[in-house]
């Protein structure tokens, strides 16, 4: 076990000078042509994953890092450099999540490097739970897997919403209700490996921010995989399922124990745009002149300032805290895991719209970035459970009680 420290080390300080490096020179620049096309940022992609930043390897080296802090450093510089792009970067990274929190070692190994591919044949994957009537409320996804044992296979039929890299995706990591009288504890995860007929994209949808990061519908109509590619293997499914019938309690949710694991990592990536939107405030606070004087000699904005660092600090501490937890096996008693993602999301909204106000006109046109990253932030308390779902786990953890 590491102790915890917020002295960072040799390599880590190295690591995240590397990752800021790339999302000062290649990311931060290309934010507002790719929020302005709405697209797949492929050249970037290609880039990060010529420099070994996009990778299976990269990613498993901050999985690894005993600390557990250098999978939230790396979130919070590429996002700091632009947020779509960052999630564009780091899609991937939730389905290579979904794999090694309900998978094998052996399907680890096999699957998550086509999370990524090469550079030279880049691949990507996609993490596939929310419905159009299932989002918050995990327990009632209707996508349904059934076993057919002549052929040893697993037949999908659903239709999943607002999945990132959804239908673009090579590899898609699909939760399905195996017995849906059980609730949450009556689903599993499955591989749907590349080229699988019968999964395609639905619509593609507009939105207001992170719009560099594709997001979609993902339509699963009598697709079949092997039995190989149910997580965790058929045994470990049966005796779950046999004990959940029997009553007994199952610690194991196939979409939350993926989520407990990502929620410090995308509470770093919110961390990141605040971090962003202040320092373009503060520079800007220093510089713009009203009434003979900068405008940060006024007490209203040097204070909102001062909040602002202060938000952003104590997001990290709190991101940071959860990460190490994470990484060291201690269990979230508190719902420590949702309380950084919370936290770190509403700053990062609260603090991009203090920019915005300090920079007046020119905080709300989009000649500059802020007004993009306050839209880039709001996602922030919508995906991977909302402000209202962290509230309740933590309410739940610190209480004891099912408040519903
Ligand atoms: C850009 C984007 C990317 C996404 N990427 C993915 C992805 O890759 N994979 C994936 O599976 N999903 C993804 N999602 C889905 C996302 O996780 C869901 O949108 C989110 O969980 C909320 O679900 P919902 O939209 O159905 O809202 P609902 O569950 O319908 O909630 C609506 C409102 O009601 C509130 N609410 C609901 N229940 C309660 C309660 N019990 N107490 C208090 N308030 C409550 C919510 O907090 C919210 O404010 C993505 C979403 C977006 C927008």
């Amino acid at each position: 076990m590491s102790t915890f420290s917020l002295d960072l080390n040799e390599d880590q300080i190295q690591i995240q000078k590397w990752v800021h490096d790339f999302a000062e020179s290649v990311v931060r620049p290309a934010g507002h042509e790719w929020d302005e096309r709405e697209e797949t940022p492929w050249p970037i992609i290609e880039e990060a994953a010529k420099v070994g930043l996009y990778s299976f390897d990269f990613i498993t080296q901050c999985f690894f890092d005993e600390s557990g802090l250098l999978l939230p450093i790396a979130n919070e510089e590429l996002a700091w450099g632009d947020a779509g792009i960052a999630l564009a970067i780091l899609g991937s990274t939730l389905g290579l999540a979904g794999i090694a929190a309900n998978g094998t070692p052996e399907q680890l190994l096999e699957w998550g490097p086509q999370c990524f591919g090469t550079p030279e044949k880049i691949q990507m994957a996609a993490f596939c739970v929310s419905e159009p009537d299932a989002g918050s409320d995990v327990s009632s996804l209707k996508t349904r897997a059934v076993y057919d044992q002549a052929k040893d296979e697993w037949v999908l039929n659903g239709t999943k919403t607002w999945i990132t890299n959804g239908g673009i995706a090579d590899l898609h990591v699909v939760v399905a209700s195996v017995d849906p009288e059980l609730g949450a504890r009556g689903q599993a995860s499955f591989i749907v490996p590349p080229g699988t007929k019968g999964l395609s994209m639905g619509q593609k949808f507009k939105k207001m921010g992170i719009r560099a990061s594709h997001t979609a519908e993902v339509v699963l109509d009598e697709v079949r995989v092997p039995g190989s590619c149910l997580l965790g293997g058929k045994e470990k499914l049966d005796a779950k399922l046999a004990a959940v019938r029997e009553g007994k309690k199952s610690s194991s949710q196939a979409a939350m124990a993926t989520f407990e694991a990502s929620r410090p990592s995308v509470g770093a990536q919110a961390l990141g745009i605040a971090r962003a939107a202040y320092e373009y405030a503060l520079d800007y606070a220093k510089e713009r002149r009203a009434f003979g004087r900068a405008i940060i000699e006024n007490q209203g904005i040097a204070f909102k300032l001062a909040d602002m660092k202060t938000r952003i600090d104590a997001s990290r501490l709190l991101v940071w805290r959860a990460a190490w937890m994470g990484r060291n096996s201690k269990p979230f008693e508190a719902g420590e895991g949702s309380m950084s993602k919370l936290f770190a999301g509403e700053t990062a909204v609260w603090v991009t719209e203090q920019a915005i106000q300090i920079m007046g006109g020119y905080g709300y046109v989009r000649e500059y970035p802020v007004e993009r990253w306050h839209r880039d932030s709001k996602i922030y308390t919508i995906f991977e459970g909302t402000s209202e779902i962290q509230r309740l786990i933590i309410a739940r953890a610190v209480s004891g009680v099912h408040v519903p």
